[in-house]
């Protein structure tokens, strides 16, 4: 089975995440993997691509790729998908490959279906689980097209070789260069201006998430939060009372309102795990609940608890995180 896999790039940089796109691809049973590259594509990035899977490589570049375009990326995937003639075409349920997908999806005039986390390719009409309804729903949905268009749930599928670096093992693909047929409006939406809000490890690609609630109890008490999420390369969440509350930013916020993650493990510190909390953490694949209360609903559904004092609890799990890196 032939399929298409996006790769997911800011500038050339290509967040780890996005080679599980890859991993989705060779999860169904994928023999031909032909990673997606709209821009630059370094010999890093080749190399890494072959680590992780891919057998070919589909290369769109020129004046109109330069930076992120979802119309341009969206006739890109659309002209690669074209030229390889898949069974599928995939990528990640993030904004970004979501929009892409969707784009080249409709100029198909193809099925696209978002969030999946299991597939099965036994017959013509693939039998799909994802997740819908910002979480509260788990749907077994079928599949059947010429061509499937399907996101995958992030950290559902996680590359087996590489994780995004390039291994001893790496074979390096074919580059293929794709032109496309652009049409007459592509390259309308143009990037004028660009505002970090946040860089490094974010709220949606972190293996590892420190997500405090009311306990915390004030603004200054996150300090303890982002001290254990910088020792283990984590990123730092919260409910919605603390963004209510103004102690840290709505960006920061997990849950129906908030993000959907699917860490590998989910630190819930504070939070009592009300369902719209729940919902947008409920993919993590690991929680592990710190609270005073031992009847709270976080403690009840989560796979480990510490029943105490956050702010006890945390500066001895740093501590010891600390002790053992010495
Ligand atoms: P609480 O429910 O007050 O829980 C605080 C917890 O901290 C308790 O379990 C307590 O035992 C524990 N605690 C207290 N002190 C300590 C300590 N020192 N050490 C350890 N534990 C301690 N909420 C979200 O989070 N995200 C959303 O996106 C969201 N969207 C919503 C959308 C709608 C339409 C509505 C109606 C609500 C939404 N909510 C959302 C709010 C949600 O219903 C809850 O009110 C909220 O999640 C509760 O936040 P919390 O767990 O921080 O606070």
């Amino acid at each position: 089975m032939e399929i298409v896999a996006l790769i997911e790039h800011d500038r050339g940089e290509v967040a780890d995440v996005s080679f599980q796109a890859l991993a989705f691809a060779q999860s169904l049973g994928a023999t031909g993997v032909h990673a997606v590259v709209v821009g630059p594509l370094s010999a890093e990035l080749t190399a890494a691509l072959g680590a992780n899977g891919a057998t070919s490589i589909c290369h769109i570049d020129g004046d109109l790729t330069a930076d992120y375009d979802p119309e341009v990326w969206g006739e890109a995937l659309a002209a690669a998908t074209a030229q390889v003639g898949p069974q599928a075409v995939v990528g990640l349920a993030t904004d970004r490959s979501g929009e892409v997908l969707a784009h080249a999806a409709a100029i198909a005039d193809a099925p696209l279906a978002a969030n999946v986390t299991a597939v099965s390719t036994g017959s013509d009409e693939w039998a799909i689980t994802r997740i819908r309804w910002g979480g509260a729903l788990i749907e077994q949905a079928s599949l059947k097209a010429p061509v499937r268009y399907l996101t995958a749930a992030v950290h559902v599928f996680v590359p087996q070789v590489g994780g995004g670096t390039a291994t001893v093992n790496a074979v390096t693909p074919n580059v293929n260069a794709v032109t496309p047929n652009w049409s007459a409006t592509a390259g309308r939406t143009q990037i004028v201006d660009r505002i970090t809000l946040a860089s490094g490890i974010t709220l949606t690609t972190a293996a590892v998430v420190v997500s405090g609630g009311r306990g915390v109890g004030s603004p200054e008490g996150f300090a303890k939060l982002d001290e254990l999420a910088g020792l283990i390369s984590g990123a730092v969440g919260c409910s919605r009372v603390v963004t209510n509350a103004g102690w840290r930013p709505h960006s920061d916020q997990v849950g129906q309102t908030g993000k959907r993650i699917a860490p590998e493990l989910y630190i819930a510190c504070g939070i009592s795990g009300a369902t719209q909390h729940w919902v947008g953490m409920m993919a993590s694949k690991k929680v592990l609940a710190i609270n005073t209360d031992r009847d709270a609903n976080m403690v009840n559904k989560a796979d480990y608890a510490v029943i105490g004092d956050l702010h006890e609890i945390l500066p001895a799990i740093s501590a010891e995180i600390r002790r053992r890196k010495s």
